[in-house]
């Protein structure tokens, strides 16, 4: 994209969606309660939400609820209510209302998948109690063992679609990548009742509908920026939104240069202050 071109388009954002892990913070677990702020993050939201622009902090680990990881992120000074942290939880919960009413679902992982599906209302079954479920949720479960592993294989062979919070195979944290969870039950699972999972975190479209509903803006005004271009990046260009990839996570710019037309980002940046110096330049340009 032209620098012209560029600016217009960075001009004319009027939401953002943060990604959590390698962009806001790092920690030693996926969006973890002992991040450490990247540098200059915490100074760029601030003035970006000075601008008048609406932020989201949208996280694709389910292994906290939004409440926790935003009183995570406010101790580090980000300044984001509970109410505009989404993970892919709350994307579930609409999913599964809108699809299947009230009609049971299976859902595995800990408080950051069950308690925020409980708490948008949908209704829970008991793993193994022989329940008939309109879907089976998989998120981050650390306890996935043989017996929610049959009540899972059990309840798809009998039909229920399957739904995942995110497939990631890792995750930036602390001095290391972590292996994703959700992903690798999913996939297992997809393996045993042969046929295929839905994401519902980032980069589907789903994700990126809650995200602009959250915001309150049409995806096209809406920019992503987030350290991995087959999450963010995808997500962003899936919709028209403007994709950034910072290189502070499991993404270079070498990765950047090397992704297909048309999947790559439309901006490569350091920091996030780079990016908002960019963005508060071309407001005013
Ligand atoms: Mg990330």
């Amino acid at each position: 994209m032209s620098d012209d071109r560029l600016s217009e388009r960075l001009a004319g954002v009027e939401g953002l969606v943060f990604d959590v892990d390698g962009c806001l913070i790092l920690s030693s677990q996926p969006a973890g309660h002992d991040g450490t702020a990247l540098p200059g993050a915490v100074e760029a939201v601030a003035a970006l939400r000075a601008s008048g622009r609406r932020l989201v902090a949208f996280t694709n680990a389910s292994n906290r609820p939004p409440r926790r990881i935003a009183e995570s992120l406010r101790e580090l000074g980000f300044d984001f209510p509970d109410e505009d942290v989404l993970t892919p939880s709350v994307v579930a919960a609409d999913v599964v209302r809108q699809r299947f009413g009230d009609a049971p679902v299976l859902a595995f992982g800990a408080t950051g998948v069950v308690d925020v599906l409980a708490k948008a209302g949908v209704r829970l079954a008991t793993p193994g109690d022989g329940t008939a479920v309109a879907a089976v949720v998989v998120g981050w479960d650390t306890a996935f063992d043989q017996p929610k592993l049959q009540a899972a294989a059990e309840a798809i062979w009998a039909g229920a679609p399957l739904l995942v919070t995110s497939d990631a195979p890792a995750f930036a944290t602390k001095g290391r990548r972590t292996a994703g969870v959700s992903g690798f039950i999913a996939t297992g699972l997809a393996h045993i009742a042969g046929q295929t999972y839905e994401v519902v975190g980032k980069p589907s479209l789903l994700a990126a509908s809650t995200a602009a509903a959250r915001l309150g803006v049409p995806p096209e005004r809406m920019l992503v920026v987030g350290d991995d271009l087959s999450l963010e990046v995808a997500m962003a260009r899936r919709v028209g939104a403007v994709g950034v990839l910072i290189t502070t996570g499991v993404c270079s710019r070498t990765d950047a240069d090397a992704a297909a037309e048309g999947q790559r980002p439309h901006l490569v940046v350091d920091s996030l202050l780079e990016l908002a110096t960019l963005m508060l330049a071309s407001a005013t340009a």
